[in-house]
């Protein structure tokens, strides 16, 4: 009779918590998330098109829910942004490189890890001083921590500015994400600390095809190359497209065509094969 109230008593202690967050605004749910620590991390291969070889990777994050279900960013990024919840998901991703691939970084001084960043963390620059906590007992350098940053971190563009430049300052590498998709007329850009341009998806897709955006295209890379930029293609699905780019210069390619994001176990195992080729 006790296993059978014990079972019970377990099946409705679950029904209640189950009510309790079912009933809890969007707002008040994410911001459990961030306490509970729900986020978890995907690691997209970045490989140099003219060697094939894996260089590093782009940070993913993921809400794992309680039930094991993912959740993509781009269904919780936005709340997160509006309520201030994005700076602790940001130290959550940060805290999860470290420890999901702190011993690879540390084997492989060349991998590099780029971690995206919000209009608040920009804007405060308050990741600075956690990155160098966090990183100072791993023997992980600076160097190996990219920092992408889009257009919409530029609200604060003084700040902006500031921030950045502590960044590089700090040895860490800033691509600018997105690029190609906002107002940003190199004009605006001109002065901004960076290193890379990442040529967003959307060019991508065309590269090839549309001569009106493959001209686009081919005038990011130009402008990329007179600024002594490198240059990152995302969203590479076709071989062609690789082709094409790796053709007119562009320094490094990531997509489908190489690897989805992956768990870090099998990020770091895809890492390995592509040292080994
Ligand atoms: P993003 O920074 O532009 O990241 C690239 C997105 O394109 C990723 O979606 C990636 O999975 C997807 N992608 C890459 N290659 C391909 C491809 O070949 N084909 C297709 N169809 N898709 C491809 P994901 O992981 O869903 O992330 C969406 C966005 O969420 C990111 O766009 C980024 O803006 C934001 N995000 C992700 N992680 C973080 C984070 O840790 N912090 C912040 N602030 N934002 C994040
Ligand atoms: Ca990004
Ligand atoms: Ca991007
Ligand atoms: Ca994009």
């Amino acid at each position: 009779l006790l296993p059978v109230g014990a079972f019970i008593a377990a099946f409705i202690v679950g029904i209640v918590v189950w009510l309790s967050r079912k009933r809890l605004e969007p707002r008040a749910e994410l911001a459990l998330a961030v306490q509970n620590r729900e986020f978890v991390v995907h690691y997209q291969p970045i490989v140099a098109l003219a060697t094939g070889i894996c260089v590093g990777a782009e940070a993913l994050v993921r809400w794992r829910r309680p039930d094991g279900t993912l959740v993509r960013p781009d269904l919780f990024i936005p709340l997160a942004e509006e309520t201030g919840l994005i700076m602790p998901i940001t130290d959550q991703v940060i805290d999860a490189v470290i420890a999901d691939l702190g011993s690879t970084l540390v084997a492989d001084r060349t991998l590099h890890i780029a971690v995206n960043l919000s209009a608040a963390d920009i804007s405060s620059g308050r990741f600075l001083d956690v990155v160098a906590r966090k990183l100072a007992p791993t023997g992980i350098r600076p160097e190996q921590l990219w920092l992408e940053a889009t257009e919409r971190g530029f609200i604060d563009i003084e700040a902006a500015r500031v921030n950045l430049a502590r960044a590089r300052q700090a040895g860490h590498s800033v691509a600018i994400d997105d690029f190609g998709t906002g107002y940003s007329s190199l004009q605006y850009l001109e002065g901004l600390p960076m290193d890379a341009l990442k040529i967003d998806k959307s060019f991508i897709d065309t590269v090839g095809k549309d001569t009106a955006t493959s001209s686009v295209t081919l005038h990011i890379i130009d402008m990329a190359r007179e600024l002594g930029l490198f240059t990152v293609a995302e969203g590479i699905e076709t071989a062609e497209q690789a082709e094409y780019l790796k053709a007119r210069g562009v320094d490094f390619g990531q997509g489908w065509l190489f690897a989805k994001p992956l768990p870090p176990t099998e990020f770091a195992a895809y890492h390995e094969r592509s040292r080994r080729i």
